[in-house]
C-alpha cells in the first residue's frame, strides 16, 4: 500500500534530477511484472496535490500542465468537487440505469441548455461516447455504413472508435476493422464535400485535434461539414472529448465557428476526475432511440454525475471561461515570442489552454527534462509538447514553464 505522503512544499523548478526512491522503484517493478504493457510509463509518482500543483512521493512539487490529459480541469481537490464527492458518498453510489436518481437529469439539463441540443446519453469514457454517437447515427440513417473522418484524428480504442480514427498506426495492428470509414485531409473542405455521399451516415470531426498535435480545424471546414451533412442527410458529430468543456475558452470548441452539430461527444473533464462520458444529441438523433437500443451498467452513475454538475457550476460561477481565454492569450504570446527567439521551436498552435509546441527534436526527452525542472507536460506525435493545464493554473506557472523550455532547448541542439 502506498504511504500517505505529507508533501513538503518545495518550489517547482529548484530540485535536482529525479531518481525513484526504493519505495517508488518497488511500485514500478510490481507494475512491470503484473500490469499489461499498454503504456510506456514515465518514472513519476504523484501522490498528492492542490490546485495546479502535484507532489511526488519524495515531496517534490510540480506544476501540472497536463491535468491527467485534460481530465483535471479544475486541478486537484477543488473545493466544489470535494464537497460534491463527500455529499455523494453519503448517498447511494450506484443505482443502475433501471431506476432514477436526480443527478443524471440535472446534468443532462445543463448540457442540453448549454449546447442548444435536446438530449444526453451518459457513459464512462470518450471511446464509449463515440460508440454511442456512431450507433445513433446508424439508427438515424438505417443501412448507411459510411463515416467520413479526418486523417490523423483520434477518437478512441474500441473497435468502432478505432475504425474511424485517422491515425493509421493505431488502426493497422487491428485490421480488418469496422468497414465504411473514409478519411480526408484536415481542412480540405473540397475533399470532405466530395467524400460525403448518400451512403454516409456520419461526419465525425474533432474541432481541435489534440492527439494529432493540437491542430485546429478551420471554421470554413466545420461549415463545409455542416453543409455536406445537410445536403446528404448525414449526421454531423463533433468530438469534443479533449477540446470541449471550456478548454478553448468557450464551453464548446465549435462555438467559434457558429456551426451546430447533430451530436457532440464529451468525456475527460466532464466527471471532475471520475470516469464519465456523454453524447449530447439534437432532434435528429434523439427521436430515433427506443429502450434497448443502447445502454451501460455504470454510465451516468450518481457520484460521477454529481461531480459533473459541480464541474459545470464551477465553470459558470467562477468565470473560468474568461480566465481560460485570458490565460490562452498570454501563453500564446509568450510561446510566439519563444518561437521567434529560439529556432528549436518550429511551430506553436492552440487556443485557451490547449497548446502544441512543435520542436526540431523528439519531444519525449524534452518532456522528461521539464519534469526534472518541476513541470508536468504531455507530448503528441514525435515532436510536439502538448499542454492541457487546469483552468486555474496561475500565470506564474505558465511563465515559468516557457522559461524552462527555453533553457532546455538552448542547452543542447540536436545533432
Ligand atoms: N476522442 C478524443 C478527441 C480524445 O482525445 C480521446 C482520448 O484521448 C478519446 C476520444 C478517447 O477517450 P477515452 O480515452 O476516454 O476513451
Amino acid at each position: 500500500m502506498p504511504r500517505e505522503i505529507l508533501a513538503r512544499e518545495k518550489s517547482p523548478g529548484k530540485s535536482a534530477a529525479r531518481r525513484p526512491s526504493p519505495a517508488a522503484a518497488e511500485v514500478e517493478a510490481r507494475d512491470r511484472e503484473t500490469v499489461l504493457g499498454t503504456y510506456a510509463r514515465t518514472s513519476f509518482h504523484p501522490v498528492s496535490g492542490r490546485g495546479a500543483r502535484l507532489f511526488d512521493s519524495d515531496g517534490k512539487a510540480y506544476w501540472d500542465l497536463l491535468g491527467g490529459i485534460a481530465v483535471n480541469a479544475l486541478g486537484i481537490r477543488h473545493p466544489r468537487l470535494v464537497r460534491a464527492l463527500a455529499e455523494g458518498a453519503r448517498g447511494v453510489w450506484h443505482v443502475s440505469n433501471l431506476f432514477y436518481h436526480p443527478s443524471q437529469g440535472l446534468l443532462a439539463e445543463r448540457l442540453v441548455r448549454a449546447s442548444g441540443l435536446s438530449k444526453a446519453f451518459f457513459c464512462n469514457s470518450g471511446t464509449e461516447a463515440i460508440e454511442a454517437a456512431i450507433k445513433l447515427a446508424r439508427l438515424a440513417n438505417p443501412g448507411r455504413a459510411g463515416i467520413v473522418a479526418v486523417e490523423e484524428s483520434f477518437h478512441g480504442r474500441t473497435f468502432g472508435a478505432l475504425s474511424v480514427t485517422g491515425h493509421e498506426e493505431y488502426r493497422r495492428p487491428f485490421e480488418p476493422l469496422v468497414p465504411g470509414a473514409r478519411f480526408v485531409p484536415p481542412n480540405d473542405a473540397a475533399a470532405l464535400s466530395a467524400a460525403v455521399t448518400e451512403e454516409t451516415s456520419a461526419i465525425l470531426l474533432e474541432p481541435v485535434m489534440g492527439e494529432a498535435g493540437v491542430i485546429a480545424l478551420s471554421d470554413e471546414f466545420l461549415r463545409a461539414a455542416r453543409k455536406a451533412a445537410d445536403r446528404s442527410g448525414a449526421t454531423l458529430i463533433f468530438d469534443e472529448i479533449q477540446c470541449g468543456l471550456g478548454r478553448t475558452g468557450t464551453l464548446f470548441a465549435h462555438e467559434r465557428a457558429g456551426v451546430s452539430p447533430d451530436a457532440v461527444t464529451l468525456a475527460k473533464a466532464l466527471g471532475g476526475g471520475l470516469p464519465l462520458g456523454a453524447v449530447v444529441v439534437g432532434e435528429k438523433l434523439s427521436g430515433v432511440v427506443r429502450p434497448g437500443h443502447h445502454g451501460t451498467t455504470f454510465g451516468g452513475n450518481p457520484l460521477a454525475c454529481r461531480l459533473g454538475l459541480a464541474f459545470l457550476e464551477a465553470i459558470e460561477e467562477e468565470g473560468l471561461l474568461a480566465r481560460v481565454e485570458a490565460a490562452g492569450r498570454r501563453l500564446g504570446s509568450a510561446l510566439a515570442a519563444l518561437a521567434r527567439r529560439n529556432p528549436s521551436v518550429r511551430d506553436v498552435r492552440g487556443a485557451g489552454l490547449i497548446w502544441g509546441i512543435e520542436l526540431d527534436r523528439p519531444a519525449g526527452p524534452v518532456a522528461r527534462r521539464l519534469l526534472d525542472l518541476g513541470f508536468v507536460v504531455g507530448t503528441a506525435r514525435e515532436r510536439v509538447i502538448r499542454l492541457l493545464p487546469p483552468y486555474i493554473i496561475p500565470r506564474s506557472a505558465l511563465a515559468g514553464f516557457v522559461r524552462a523550455l527555453d533553457q532546455i532547448l538552448s542547452e543542447e541542439r540536436p545533432a
